[in-house]
């Protein structure tokens, strides 16, 4: 395992499956090196782009980040006040803006209403109350909310998305129909709690997702070629 890392080797917990992963992490990390995740200034900017990046590439929401930014309305108050017509105009370049919006408001609703306004009061809740609270918020589902507490929070939780799930069942670690808990416990029980490396991991997998994993893979030219394949 990668000294980058503050837990050493020696904890990783001693299972085939986690050794499976760490060489899984360790040839990305090799091939393609560190992906600086998340790309944001602030926690907020963080769950903004959580939202927006929601059935669209990262390109177009940084257009729309851009936009938020150039009129400082990356804040609680900018988007509590900018009227929902005028926030969809700025953020038409992530796609699905009018529903992105809504999401939006209900995620400054939520920090308004019941945290007066304080992200830090919201991310500094225990895991699970985050995970709730987040969970409570429409539009938010497992995947937005657990990268919001891995990257805005900082807890080791780990990310799971469609790249993840498509690689570890084409590589026999999970079964084609295994759900998001599933999936997610597999990293949860193998590897050390390490936000560092769960951030950098979950990054990695959704690069290898995007320009090899695809529906039609292209195993020979991807670095986890030489990894077991069941499927
Ligand atoms: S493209 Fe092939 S080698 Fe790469 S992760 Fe997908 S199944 Fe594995």
């Amino acid at each position: 395992m990668s000294s980058r890392y503050t837990r050493g080797a020696d904890e990783i917990v001693a299972t085939p499956t986690g050794s499976i992963l760490m060489e899984i992490h360790d040839l990305l990390f090799t091939a393609f090196g560190p992906q600086n995740w998340w790309p944001a200034e602030t926690d907020l900017e963080m769950m903004i782009g959580a939202i927006l990046t929601q059935n669209t590439s990262w390109n177009n929401v940084e257009k729309a980040i851009q936009n938020l930014k150039e009129k400082n309305l990356v804040s609680i108050k900018g988007l509590s006040d900018t009227p929902a017509p005028i926030l969809a105009e700025y953020i038409r370049p992530a796609g699905y803006y009018n529903l992105k919006v809504r999401r939006l408001k209900n995620l400054i609703s939520l920090i308004q209403d019941k945290h007066d306004g304080d992200l830090n009061s919201l991310l500094s809740l225990d895991t699970e109350t985050i995970r709730k609270e987040l969970l409570s918020v429409k539009g938010i589902g497992l995947e937005t909310a657990d990268s919001m507490i891995l990257y805005a929070a900082g807890r080791a939780l780990f990310v799971v998305d469609t790249y993840t799930h498509r690689i570890l069942s084409r590589h026999g670690l999970i079964e084609e129909e295994a759900g998001y808990f599933e999936v997610q416990m597999l990293f949860m029980d193998t590897l050390p709690h390490d936000v560092e490396l769960f951030k950098e991991f979950h990054a990695l997998l959704v690069k290898t997702g995007k320009d090899f994993c695809r529906r039609k893979p292209l195993c020979p030219d991807c670095p986890l070629e030489k990894v077991n394949r069941e499927a």
